[in-house]
Parts: structure tokens; C-alpha cells; sequence
């Protein structure tokens, strides 16, 4: 039973690790390019769209 045991640590320590990682991550990346809704330049464009556009939409 041993085996079970170990493959069972494994899988919660990866989980574990998983979930730490997603905490470290900053909630949402801004890259700079052009909106994709209003065509403005943004240096913080996130999922092509900028911050004023998301706010508009409600796109958080
Ligand atoms: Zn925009």
C-alpha cells in the first residue's frame, strides 16, 4: 500500500505547488500594443483590451 501512499503525497504536493504558483501570479498581465475596442495605444492592454475599455465593458 506504500505505492498508493506515495503517488497520493505526490498528487497533493503538486496541487500544493499548483496553488502557490497561481497565488504568486499577478491577477492580470498589462502588455503594451493597441486596444482591440476603442484601437487606442496602451502600454497595459490585458486580452487586447485597454484599462478604460475593460472599465467601460466591465471586462476585470
Ligand atoms: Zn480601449
Amino acid at each position: 500500500m506504500s505505492d498508493i501512499a506515495d503517488n497520493a503525497d505526490r498528487e497533493i504536493d503538486l496541487t500544493i505547488r499548483a496553488a502557490r504558483l497561481l497565488a504568486a501570479k499577478p491577477m492580470a498581465k498589462g502588455v503594451p500594443g493597441e486596444c482591440e475596442l476603442c484601437g487606442e495605444d496602451s502600454p497595459r492592454l490585458v486580452f487586447n483590451v485597454c484599462p478604460p475599455c475593460r472599465d467601460k465593458y466591465h471586462l476585470k
